[in-house]
């Protein structure tokens, strides 16, 4: 059978394959953007489904270093083998037109490399906050993706959530009257994670809760106030569980001072779980609990409760994204890399404010 199968295919002329079939073939949409994720955890399990509840993203390829998870990927989604890489042959991707972005879900120790050499081979960059380590390595990529003429995008979900969209509206159009203090806190109980986590080693998390959550609490801030903060205090909290937390920290809170007087004080913990954030202004205040997870959110204001719709938040900001990107205007500036750089200068100095006990200026 093998052998007629074979030989009845060797005699036949094959007509040109359409482009369409040819697309479907190499798994490539060209209506859409083709996305290869990049690290294949936690969070890329998440962006599949809002890639597939996307409608201007497609799932073309991976980069994985779990041979396990490529075979099982690429069956899921039916991506060819030319569309998946490793970590090793991942620079050949400059070679592959049916891969137009790549969105980094590693560990935040990665996220600087992975978006020089994505940049370096010509395409547009998503990379998973907190956007890398320092704000001169956020301005290297930054530069770097310049450079390549590629986008550059943090995946900032939150600004494509109705009621943080909400959250800007009420802060920034003083509907309330002017904001006077915050606190916008997250948490998890990191109890019983295995010692060898990443999120628990310096060189590979960078930090610990701050590093990992502490952008939530600083970007509410920064967006409901419309303001950059001019100074920072905080203090690192108690290590409550010596084992895992030997070399980052387990609880820090800190306060942003900004230009118009309003105080934002947050923590940031892996010893218990909170996710909120409280705005009070002149006239009243408004609130949301849960605030900065992946909802759905619940929201309150001195006038009553407000709810909106539940989206999927990946889906929404990844088809934003992809609008841009297919209509070749640039990013919006709230989820750029340039807000990233931002959001790193302010955590740089809350650990500097924690570790010295001054009060840091960033300005
Ligand atoms: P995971 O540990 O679940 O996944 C990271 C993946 O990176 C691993 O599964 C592995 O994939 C790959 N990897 C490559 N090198 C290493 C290494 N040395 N150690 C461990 N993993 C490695 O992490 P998450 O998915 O939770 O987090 C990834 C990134 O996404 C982080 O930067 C995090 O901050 C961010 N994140 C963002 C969220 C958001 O809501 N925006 C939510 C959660 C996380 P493989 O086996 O394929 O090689």
């Amino acid at each position: 059978m093998a052998q007629m199968g074979r030989a009845v295919g060797a005699s036949l002329t094959l007509p040109p394959l359409s482009a369409m079939a040819q697309q479907r073939a190499n798994n490539v949409d060209k209506r859409k953007v083709n996305i290869a994720l990049c690290g294949l955890g936690r969070y890329a399990n998440v962006l599949k489904a809002g890639i597939a509840a996307s409608n201007y993203c497609h799932l073309a390829g991976i980069i994985t270093g779990t041979p396990a998870k490529a075979t099982q990927w690429m069956t899921e989604f039916n991506i060819p083998h030319k569309n998946s890489y490793t970590y090793q042959t991942f620079d050949q991707i400059i070679h592959n037109p049916a891969i137009d972005l790549v969105y980094i879900t590693l560990p935040n120790g990665l996220h600087k490399e992975f978006t020089l050499r994505a940049a370096k081979a010509g395409k547009h960059v998503i990379v998973e906050k907190p956007m890398a380590f320092t704000p001169q390595d956020c301005q290297q990529m930054i530069d770097a993706c310049q450079q390549a003429g590629v986008q550059l995008a943090v995946g900032y979900r939150l600004h494509y959530d109705p009621h943080h969209i909400e959250l800007k509206r009420l802060g920034q159009h003083k509907v309330f009257g002017q904001v006077r203090l915050i606190e916008a806190s997250l948490g998890y109980r990191l109890a019983g994670i295995p010692p060898d986590d990443w999120h628990l080693k310096k060189a590979l998390a960078g930090g610990g809760p701050l590093m990992n959550l502490g952008v939530y609490c600083v970007q509410s801030a920064r967006y409901v106030l419309g303001e950059e903060p001019l100074a920072v205090t905080a203090q690192f909290g108690p290590v409550t569980m010596p084992d895992l937390f030997r070399e980052v920290e387990e609880n820090i809170t800190w306060q942003l001072y900004f230009p118009s007087g309003a105080i934002c004080t947050s923590s940031c913990t892996s010893n218990c779980s909170i996710d909120r954030f409280y705005a009070s202004a002149d006239e009243g205040y408004f609130e949301l609990e849960p605030a900065l997870s992946y909802g759905p959110f619940k929201g309150r204001s001195s006038q009553g409760a407000f709810d909106f719709p539940v989206v999927n938040q990946q889906a929404a900001q990844l088809d934003d994204i992809a609008q841009h990107i297919l209509s070749k205007k640039a990013l919006p500036s709230h989820i750029a890399g340039e807000e990233g750089r931002r959001d790193m200068r302010v955590i740089e100095g809350i650990y500097r404010a924690a570790t010295t006990g001054q009060k840091v200026n960033l300005v």
